[in-house]
C-alpha cells in the first residue's frame, strides 16, 4: 500500500486503504497500522462533524446541500457513515437506497458507506481509522453520518470535534421522543424541513431547546445553538457553516480542540486496551471456564461479585505466566 498516492489524494489508493483497514486478516491489520503510522503527520488537519438523527429526518438531504456547497467554497468533503444496524443483522437503515446521488459525482467529495460487519465498537474503531486516512488524503471536512439507533451517537460524538443533530419541526412530539443524554452530546441542534407551513412550529420548536440547551451547558466555552434550515430548499446551510466556523475559531482559541482530540485519543486507547484484555480472558481456557462456573455461583447466591473477580483475576494471572 503506497501511503505517497494517499498524500497526493489518489481516491483510489484511498479507497483501498480504507478497504485494508476494514479487513479482518491479521497481516491486512499489521500493514493497516503501519500505514496509518507513516500518514499520521499528515493527519488532523480538518474540522470533524458528526451528524446525526433518525431515519427520515433528513440528513442525506442536508449532507448533500452542506457538502455541495462546502465543495463550492473550494472545500474537499469526505463523508463516512457509522451505521448501526448492519453488523446486527445484516440489513442497514442507511445503506439501502441511493444516496447523495449529486455529492458522489461530485470530484471534491469522498463518499464511503459504513462498514458492513463487526460490532458497533469495531465500526466506530474503524470509521476513526478512516478519518485519519481522509485526512491524510487531504479531505479538510469529514462529515460522520449516524442514525439515532443505540449507542452510535455517543461513538460518533467521542470521534468528532463538533456534533450536530437533526431533528423535525416538530417541538411537542420530538421533546417526548428524544433519547435521553443526547441534549448534552450536542453542540448544535439543526432544525430541518423549515419549509412551507412548518415556519411558525419551528420557530416554537427553536425556543424548546434553546432552553433545554441552556441548562445543561451553563459553564462550556461554547453555547449549543439551534438553527432553522430547509436541506431541501437549501435555506440557511450558510448559517451552519458560519457556526461550525465560529466554533472551530472559538475552540481553537481556547485550545479546546487540542484538549478535546487529546482526550478522545485517551479515551480511545483506554478502550481497546480494554477490549483486548477482554478478548485475552475469552481465550484463556481456564479463566473462560472459571468465569462460566462463578457466573453459576453468583446467580445461586454461592459467591459474590467482588470475590468472584478477585478470583478471575488471579487465575488469569496465574495462566498468563
Ligand atoms: P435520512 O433518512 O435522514 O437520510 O433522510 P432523507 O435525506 O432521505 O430525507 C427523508 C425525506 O425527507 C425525503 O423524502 C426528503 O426529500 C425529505 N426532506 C429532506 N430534507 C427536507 C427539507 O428540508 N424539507 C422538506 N420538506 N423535506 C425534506
Amino acid at each position: 500500500m503506497n501511503a505517497k498516492e494517499i498524500l497526493q489524494g489518489n481516491r483510489r489508493a484511498l479507497a483501498k486503504a480504507i478497504t485494508l483497514i476494514e479487513s479482518k486478516l491479521d497481516g491486512h491489520r499489521l500493514e493497516a497500522g503501519k500505514l496509518l503510522e507513516e500518514l499520521l503527520a499528515h493527519t488532523g488537519n480538518s474540522i470533524r462533524l458528526g451528524i446525526s438523527g433518525t431515519p427520515g429526518v433528513g440528513k442525506s438531504t442536508f449532507i448533500e446541500t452542506f457538502g455541495t456547497y462546502l465543495i463550492s467554497k473550494g472545500h474537499k468533503v469526505a463523508v463516512l457513515a457509522v451505521d448501526p444496524s448492519s453488523p446486527i443483522n445484516g440489513g442497514s437503515i442507511m445503506g439501502d437506497k441511493t444516496r447523495m446521488e449529486k455529492l458522489s459525482n461530485n470530484e471534491g467529495a469522498f463518499i464511503r458507506p459504513s462498514p458492513t460487519s463487526g460490532s458497533l465498537g469495531g465500526v466506530a474503531q474503524k470509521t476513526r481509522e478512516s478519518i485519519l486516512l481522509c485526512e491524510a488524503a487531504g479531505f479538510d471536512i469529514i462529515l460522520i453520518e449516524t442514525v439515532g439507533v443505540g449507542q452510535s451517537e455517543f461513538e460518533v460524538a467521542s470521534m468528532v470535534d463538533f456534533f450536530m443533530v437533526l431533528m423535525l419541526p416538530n417541538a411537542g412530539d420530538e421533546l417526548q421522543g428524544i433519547k435521553k443524554g443526547i441534549l448534552e452530546l450536542a453542540d448544535a441542534i439543526v432544525i430541518n424541513k423549515v419549509d412551507g407551513d412548518s415556519i411558525n412550529l419551528a420557530t416554537q420548536t427553536k425556543s424548546h431547546y434553546q432552553s433545554a440547551l441552556g441548562i445543561i451547558h451553563p459553564t462550556s466555552f461554547w453555547k449549543p445553538e439551534v438553527q432553522l434550515i430547509s436541506a431541501l430548499e437549501n435555506k440557511n446551510i450558510d448559517g451552519v457553516w458560519e457556526m461550525v466556523t465560529r466554533y472551530k475559531e472559538q475552540s481553537i482559541e481556547n485550545n479546546e480542540l487540542k484538549s478535546k482530540r487529546a482526550s478522545q485519543n485517551k479515551d480511545w486507547l483506554e478502550k481497546l486496551v480494554m477490549e483486548e484484555l477482554k478478548l485475552m480472558l475469552k481465550l484463556s481456557p481456564k479463566t473462560n471456564k472459571l468465569i462460566q462456573t462463578l457466573e453459576a455461583d453468583l446467580t445461586n447466591g454461592k459467591t459474590t461479585a467482588y470475590n468472584a473477580s478477585k478470583l478471575i483475576i488471579e487465575t488469569f494471572k496465574k495462566d498468563l505466566k
